[in-house]
């Protein structure tokens, strides 16, 4: 299934109850681009999610009850292996979790297996721009939102800070001010996003869209 057809798909799959619209966006986003990536790699959602059968059914459940079956059986049955470093990624995001974990886990396992992926992170997460990006960390981890006062880049932020937590640092600066890759762990993340996000003729909530035009 194309990315735009899987998002569309998942969208109109969208439980009415479950909040304001931000966080189905956000995981069928994430999900569309997973999805889409299984046919161009012969691989199966569970490898380009990094969340199995029964993670999937679940947030399926939660977010989009029509679609969970299918969700769940694009996993294939496969567990999805996780490196060193993604699973450091997964654990430093769930310490600093602020939503309920049925929410955050899977959040925090997708935001990690798409930190692997080769583009800024809101373009991989398959998000509209950086600040939705910065929306969903500021509601789902706030505290890393918090520690990330300096507006590093999201991908370097977590990478630094598994190297931290493993007492260790690639920076060749001992300041960020004086080092030569500034421009590489700041600055703009400019870039066209990966996905259409057409809803057909769905309105998305008003709170959805105010977010999603706050600039950051
Ligand atoms: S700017 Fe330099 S010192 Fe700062 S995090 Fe990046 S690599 Fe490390």
């Amino acid at each position: 299934m194309a990315p735009d057809q899987a998002y569309r798909w998942l969208m109109s799959a969208c439980a009415p109850s479950a909040g304001d619209g931000f966080d189905q966006h956000v995981f069928a986003s994430i999900l569309s681009l997973a999805i889409g990536q299984m046919a161009e790699r012969q691989v199966s959602l569970a490898v380009t999610s990094g969340l199995d059968s029964v993670a999937l059914a679940e947030i399926g459940a939660q977010l989009f009850p029509d679609a969970a079956p299918a969700l769940a059986a694009m996993a294939q049955g496969a567990t999805p292996i996780v490196e060193i470093e993604e699973q450091s990624i997964r654990e430093i995001l769930l310490m600093y979790a602020s939503t309920p974990l049925p929410l955050s886990r899977p959040l925090a396992q997708l935001l990690a297996r798409r930190c692997n992926e080769p583009h800024h992170l809101w373009q991989d997460l398959g998000l509209r721009n950086r600040g939705e990006l910065s929306t969903l960390m500021e509601r789902h981890f706030a505290r890393l939102r918090t520690r990330n006062q300096n507006d590093m880049k999201w991908k370097k932020f977590l990478f630094r800070m598994v190297c931290g937590s493993e007492g260790f640092t690639l920076c060749p600066a001992p300041v960020c001010t004086e080092c030569d890759d500034f421009a590489g762990c700041f600055g703009g993340e400019d870039g066209i996003a990966q996905l259409t996000h057409s809803h057909g003729d769905d309105i998305p909530p008003a709170a959805f869209v105010e977010e999603n035009h706050t600039v950051h």
